[in-house]
């Protein structure tokens, strides 16, 4: 079963919970052991599974990529959005969770975000749930 999620985003640089609606895709799947993979269609954003109890973690994780990913390189990609394609490729376009007992199988701390590099956009995830 494939669905795709719809995320709007509203700043250049953002990580927004979709843990939530990843559990609703499962859910309705009605799948109750397999897995789910998420995949990214886009060149300047990206997913990753990190902490989502306290919001000071991914604001430091984009602090620090927004660091170390300077803006003031020689970049030649002459669209200027070349530290949106680093994040994105360092970050990753994809993910895959466990289903177990009809749930995603994270840990307690854990989260699933959609990471936007070069925002605000309308952005697309697939996700796609196999039973097995
Ligand atoms: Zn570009």
């Amino acid at each position: 079963m494939l669905t795709t999620l719809t995320v709007r985003t509203g700043s250049q640089t953002e990580f927004i919970d979709i843990t939530f609606q990843v559990a609703e895709a499962v859910r309705g799947s009605g799948v109750t052991e397999g897995l789910c993979h998420l995949f990214v269609p886009h060149t300047t954003a990206a997913v990753t599974i990190n902490e989502n109890a306290d919001p000071t973690v991914r604001a430091d994780i984009l602090m620090v990529l927004n660091k170390i990913i300077s803006d003031r390189e020689a970049y030649r990609h002459l669209e200027g959005n070349s530290p949106a394609h680093i994040k994105a490729s360092l970050v990753g376009p994809d993910l895959t969770v466990i289903i177990t007992g009809g749930r995603l199988l994270l840990g307690t701390w854990q989260g699933i975000f959609f990471c936007e590099f070069d925002g605000p956009r309308t952005r697309k995830v697939h996700i796609k749930i196999r039973e097995g």
